[in-house]
């Protein structure tokens, strides 16, 4: 079952990366990437896209934002919280995982238009200092720095941070409480999943980054912010047939250790080649 599992996501990742290597326009084009927004958790509700993750957090005092994608993007998010009967104006805070475009394009728009006090790690705020990565977006405005064990209230919400570098020098994790029909899960966003990145010293931190996060004891909800690591839409078509009864199919404690442990696997099978590469 592991194993099965273990090697769809290789084979996703792989159909990604041939993906980015022909043509990226389908990434950038809105229509192209529109999903319909979706409640997951009494709490907890998708507005992102085909290939990268919005979600929408609400509380008994505004709502807070994981992550604001970039362009066109940006706005079906927007246009999500309305459909989905919120005011983007409640947005309190957006939480930003790490300053690529994908993730931090649309942060100024959240700013300027709602006010929405941006949260990310001073590493990554250094980043938007620096000429983008992969592609342009609008510098946002330096609000809050995030540190690892920090955490945030809005309301009786409680957001945990953990600082999980690797992706970038400081990768943003949350950890958070999703409610099903009102019973509590703990929930965690890795902030930065992907090994698309060298270098022995970043590969080190993002294999100590895993393995932190494989010593935290209770984590049943991997909210990934791209949907493919996460498996987020055969859940969302699992849960739309679920019956009475039936498990929450995004609470899978194991899938979300199989995760961790493929990851692990690949970064130190990544760091061992590039070891004897400089030997
Ligand atoms: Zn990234």
């Amino acid at each position: 079952m592991k194993k099965t599992q273990a090697s769809l996501i290789l084979i996703s990742l792989l159909i990604a990366q041939s993906l980015f290597a022909q043509d990226d326009s389908d990434l950038h084009d809105p229509e192209q990437q529109r999903v319909a927004p979706f409640q997951v958790f009494d709490n907890l509700y998708y507005i992102g896209a085909e290939w990268v993750s919005s979600w929408l957090l609400v509380t008994d005092q505004g709502l807070i934002v994981f992550d604001a994608m970039y362009e066109g993007l940006t706005d079906l998010a927007i246009e999500g919280i309305r459909e989905l009967g919120f005011d983007p104006d409640d947005v309190r805070y957006l939480i930003v995982s790490h300053a690529h475009y994908d993730h931090i394009g649309g942060a100024l728009k959240f700013q300027q238009e709602f006010a929405a006090v941006t949260m990310m790690t001073e590493e990554d705020w250094a980043m938007t200092e620096q000429p983008p990565v992969f592609r342009e977006y609008p510098k946002p405005i330096r609000h809050l720095s995030a540190s690892d064990g920090a955490t945030l209230n809005l309301g009786r919400t409680r957001l945990r941070f953990m600082k999980t570098p690797g992706h970038t020098p400081g990768v943003l994790s949350t950890i958070f409480t999703v409610y099903d029909n009102g019973y509590p899960h703990t929930a965690m966003l890795f902030g930065g999943d992907g090994i698309n990145f060298t270098g022995v010293d970043r590969l080190q931190m993002y294999i100590d980054s895993v393995q932190r996060m494989q010593q935290l004891p209770d984590v049943e909800v991997h909210v990934s912010n791209h949907p493919m690591s996460g498996e987020i839409f055969e859940r969302r078509d699992m849960l739309a047939q679920r019956q009475d009864g039936d498990p929450h199919p995004f609470v899978d404690p194991e899938s979300w250790d199989a995760h961790l442990e493929l990851r692990l696997r690949q970064a130190q099978q990544q760091l061992a080649q590039e070891q004897a590469a400089s030997n």
